[in-house]
């Protein structure tokens, strides 16, 4: 990702915060939801009264979909939440509550990266001014708000957090899921595959959507959801190879998952990409598994776990693949990113 390359954007520097890291809890992803939205109507200061409402509501519908938000055995704040959603508390109150115990530690941590300060800041932390007590949303944060990705990056966010507490859900102590997790083509989604049953967990384009900076795989020209631009969810191996007399990993599964535009995934077919593409898949799937991915598990199961390991079953496979299907295609930009 960009931000990881070097690259300070406003956009990077936010999704570094949102989709890297560990999670004790799920605080960061509804604040920085929030704060976009209150960013969005353009405004240069809000207080934490006006943020409570937005910012409790998402930890409520979360606690709904999901009782477990946190690691931590108890916190006053989701205890709140849940007596709220019980019916033991009124809307007013909640909201009170949030402002005195919602916000004590994601105003604070929530600008910082591996534990030092983010490279750039969103708001600045005005709490403690009488006069205007409150968040001053800085241009960075204005900006990132009004650009087109805005919504990209929410949805982006909604996936990591479905993905983390699917995690915690299903009790394995880290917070990393399974080879479980399997991806289901017709839906283009996550799923949690149980003996019993399967649940869709998040869509494929909005958990890879921020490691590959919104940018196309192949061409690197930057997507948007218009019709002609993509994402649209690609096998790099192809899919095809299932049919045939395929001995190696499931080409079905998430490291061999990418997104693409339109005209990149309709140029390459059933095709494999040249051999110097293939180090950007390598990379992208390395970089799922240093954030801390809820994936993490399932392409250390899917593809090895050391980087040797890994780099060993990527070459096998595409050895495979070439040898079933022996044509391949030459991104636009081939290795643009190795
Ligand atoms: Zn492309």
């Amino acid at each position: 990702m960009d931000y990881r390359r070097g690259v300070v954007t406003g956009e990077s520097v936010w999704r570094a915060i949102l989709l890297y890291g560990a999670n004790s809890a799920t605080y960061k992803f509804a604040f920085g939801a929030t704060l976009l939205e209150a960013a969005a109507t353009g405004r240069n200061h809000v207080t934490l009264e006006e943020l409570a409402p937005r910012y409790a509501e998402l930890l409520c519908e979360a606690l709904q979909r999901q009782p477990r938000q946190g690691t931590s055995a108890r916190s006053k704040f989701l205890d709140t939440c849940r007596a709220f959603n019980a019916g033991e508390l009124d809307r007013d109150m909640l909201h009170r509550r949030t402002v005195q115990l919602g916000f004590s530690n994601v105003v604070d941590a929530f600008p910082k990266l591996g534990g030092d300060q983010a490279p750039l800041s969103y708001y600045e932390d005005q709490r403690r001014n009488s006069a205007a007590p409150g968040l001053v949303l800085r241009d960075e944060l204005l900006e990132l708000a009004g650009s087109v990705h805005a919504q990209d990056l929410d949805a982006e966010t909604a996936a990591r957090w479905r993905l983390v507490e699917t995690a915690w859900a299903t009790g394995i102590s880290d917070g990393v899921l399974g080879p479980s997790l399997v991806y289901d083509p017709d839906q283009q989604a996550l799923v949690l595959q149980s003996k019993q049953r399967r649940r869709s967990v998040t869509g494929v384009v909005a958990a890879l959507n921020g490691y590959q900076d919104g940018r196309c795989a192949y061409c690197n020209e930057l997507m948007t959801q218009n019709v002609g631009s993509g994402p649209i969810v690609e096998h790099v191996l192809p899919w095809k190879l299932l049919t045939r007399l395929w001995r190696g990993p499931d080409v079905d599964a998430i490291w061999n998952l990418v997104l693409a535009c339109w005209s990149c995934n309709n140029a390459k077919g059933g095709r494999a990409p040249h051999e110097t593409w293939m180090p950007w898949l390598e990379q992208r799937n390395n970089d799922l598994i240093e954030s801390r991915h809820p994936l993490r598990e399932v392409l250390m199961a899917q593809t090895g776990a050391t980087t040797a390991e890994r780099h060993d079953t990527l070459k096998l496979a595409y050895r495979r693949a070439t040898e079933l299907l022996p044509t391949v295609w030459t991104p636009p930009v081939a290795g643009h990113r190795a």
